[in-house]
């Protein structure tokens, strides 16, 4: 099932998101709308709080290049390490249309849980690494113009301001 997709500055974006204790068939059902939703979004990655489930779960689509893409599902994740930095622009389905500038490490090192309670650990470097840094902050309540450049400040300003004025239209 499709679902809808929380919008920027629905206060569940704000929410720390709880640890999963136990993988229920609720946990495995929204895993597989979390998928569906961020294939038909073409999201590389969607965190449970955009879909207002305030529980630690992040999917990612771990071939963009490809026609077929794969998904993987990673539960109560955590970064073990990372290194470097890049700084690529970056886009978020909670905030339609805009992009900025967002400095990121460049590898990260990732231990989470799969959907049968296995450990897994995930290498990834560029783009998946990104990815994965901007579904975690959200799991965190981040979202990625806490992280934008002082340039880009007018940029979200604008944004936001434009938001409001469409809040109270309606
Ligand atoms: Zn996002």
């Amino acid at each position: 099932m499709v679902l809808k997709i929380v919008k920027y500055p629905d206060s569940i974006l704000r929410k720390r998101c709880l640890s999963v204790k136990r993988i229920s068939k609720e946990i495995i059902d929204l895993s597989d709308d979390m998928i569906e939703t961020m294939k038909k979004s073409d999201g590389l990655g969607l965190a449970a709080n955009q879909v207002g489930s305030q529980v630690q779960v992040f999917v990612l689509n771990t071939t963009p290049r490809e026609d077929s893409p794969t998904s993987e599902i990673f539960i109560n994740p955590k970064i073990l390490d990372q290194e470097g930095s890049v700084i690529e622009e970056e886009g978020c389905l909670s905030f339609p249309g805009l992009y900025l500038k967002i400095t990121r490490y460049e590898k990260v090192r990732l231990h989470a849980k799969n959907l049968y309670n296995e450990d897994i650990i995930y290498e990834s470097s560029g783009l998946l690494a990104r990815a994965i840094q901007h579904e975690i902050d959200h799991l965190n309540g981040v979202v990625f113009i806490d992280h934008a450049n002082k340039e880009d400040e007018q940029v979200i300003r604008d944004y936001l301001a434009n938001l409001d004025a469409s809040v109270e239209t309606k």
